[in-house]
Order: C-alpha cells, then structure tokens, then sequence
C-alpha cells in the first residue's frame, strides 16, 4: 500500500485510494474510525483486498467493522460489499432500502451492469450475494451510530440514481456525496457531472439543493478524495448541471461529441480539463454517459 493512497481527512475520518483494476485517484473509499469502524463505498470486488490492506495498515481488525455503507449500489461504490463482508464476519451492509433485494440476489443488477460496462464489469468482479440477515435497508432521516466514532445522517439525493443516498455528519459537517454532486479531479480544481441514464435533473437539481441546506463545510466525493468550502462546490455544481442542460437542450439533434465540443468552451471545468476531455478514456467515457443522460431527460421532457 503507499502511503498516499490513505489519509486523514478529519480526525476519526480516512479516505483510502483503492484503485480499482490499478486506475489511481478514482475512487476515495472513506473509513470512520472508532472503537467500532464504518467504511462508506467500499468499491468492487477487484480493489477490496486494497481496502483491506489499509484497514490493516489503521489497525482495523475484522471484528471491529460493524457497517459498510454504499451511496449507491452501482458496482464501482458496492460491489464488493459481499466480498468484504466476508473478511469482517460481523458487519453489516446499509443501502436504500430500494437496493437491499438486489444485493441480496445480485443477479438482475450484475446482467445489467454487465450490459452497460461489458468487459470492465467483468475486470470489476462479480457482485456477490449478501445474506438477507447482514443487509438493512435505509431511508431518510435515518442514523447511523457507532460506539466511539461519528454519527451519520442520512438523506435521499436521487438524481443519478433514484436509490442515491448522501451522508452528514453534523459535528465536523462532513458530506458524502456519492455520485450525486459530480465527480471531482482535484489536481485541476474540477468538477464534471456523473449523469448518466436514467439521470432525473429535477431530482438532482433539488438533491443539491438539500445538501446545501445542511451549511456541510467539507465534501466528500467518491471519485474522488475531499474538498473544504463545501457549499461553493456544491452551488458551482448547481450551475454547472444548468449550463449543461441549457446547451444540450438547444443542440439535442448533434452527436454527442460536437456537443462535448461546445461544452469545452462554455463549462470552465471542461477548459481545465483540456486535453484530458478526449485522451483520458475513463474521462471520455464518464462524460459521454453523463451527456446521454442529460439527453435522455430532456427528450423525455420535450414534447
Ligand atoms: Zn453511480
């Protein structure tokens, strides 16, 4: 394990690069350390023996991670909760509540994801089955406690997912946003929408109006690591979802890539993103989907 791939964000709160099929700064898998432990995203199956390694590398012992939590169940965020589950015995799975029957019988989601990944849902790993008695279904308003760490609001932020949830922890007001307030490249300062189809705008669009409510100071992005000033991002992201829904409305007959094009010269982020727009595959791919979503949406909403 290197040593970057593990810090602190706050104290009590790590944040683990756990590089899954070896892509570095993809995606953060956060660790609430007590004298019981909580993970949050924990990744696909491929990169759980990296998660394990620097629980080990915390001094988590099996016996002491009580929940694995997932924004989402799409296989980069929870995948390999039932792959985890197995090294801690006693641990238990929380998603929404609408999520618990696919992780329980993964088969519909992992046909489906494998539809829409094809060769990297098999790279990621299967997901595997979690016992019916170690999953528990969440909703808002709901909290998650643990002896000797932090505590966890939890709220509903549909929008990418309708099952998406968001985490607050009100002492330090840390925010987990999931895949719900964009995907974030920190060496440049950017963000981009994570807004693939089925993608809801409305819900998205009030999801960040939600977490903008609850004043968080620090936000915690799965893809990936943290930012302070919180409620900038999270109104910069605001707009941002309203450019993109304004210049993919007015261009909803183009090919996706002249309307990328286009989003290069009015999205600042894309500009900071330069080159990396086209050349970087996982980058290239995570806008294109975002752009069929927002594309789906209004031409679902179009007359
Ligand atoms: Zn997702």
């Amino acid at each position: 394990m290197k040593p970057q791939s593990l810090y602190q964000v706050r104290p009590g709160l790590y944040a683990v690069d756990v590089r899954p099929l070896g892509i570095e700064q993809f995606l953060s898998t956060y660790v609430l350390l007590g004298r019981e432990v909580a993970v949050i995203d924990p990744g696909p199956a491929c990169s759980i023996p990296n998660l394990i390694g620097a629980l080990e590398a915390l001094g988590v012992r099996p016996s002491s991670l009580r929940y694995v939590l997932a924004t989402h169940i799409h296989i980069d965020h929870a995948g390999g909760a039932g792959l985890l589950l197995e090294w801690a015995e006693g641990a238990k799975l929380l998603v929404h509540e609408r999520g618990v029957k696919h992780m329980v019988e993964p088969g519909r989601l992992w046909e489906s994801t494998k539809a829409v990944l094809g060769e990297i849902a098999l790279a990621y790993g299967e997901i595997k089955p979690v016992e019916e008695e170690r999953i528990a279904g969440l909703r808002e308003g709901d909290e998650v406690n643990l002896v000797g760490s932090l505590r966890l609001h939890v709220l509903e932020t549909p929008g990418h997912a309708s099952h998406h949830l968001s985490f607050f922890e009100s002492g330090g007001r840390i925010l987990f946003t999931g895949d719900s307030a964009g995907v974030y490249i920190r060496s440049l300062g950017a963000v981009v929408p994570t807004t693939p189809p089925p993608f809801r705008l409305d819900l998205a669009l009030a999801s960040l109006d939600k977490q903008v409510e609850l004043k968080p100071e620090v936000i915690c992005y799965a893809h990936f690591g943290h930012a302070e000033e919180a409620i900038k991002m999270l109104e910069g992201h605001k707009e941002q979802l309203r450019l993109w829904a304004e210049v993919v409305k007015e261009h909803l007959n183009e090919p996706l890539n002249a309307i990328l094009e286009l989003l290069m010269s009015r999205d600042p982020n894309l500009a900071r993103l330069g080159r990396l727009v086209k050349e970087d595959t996982v980058m290239h791919a995570v806008l294109t989907r975002s752009l069929m979503g927002m594309k789906g949406f209004l031409e679902r909403k179009s007359p």
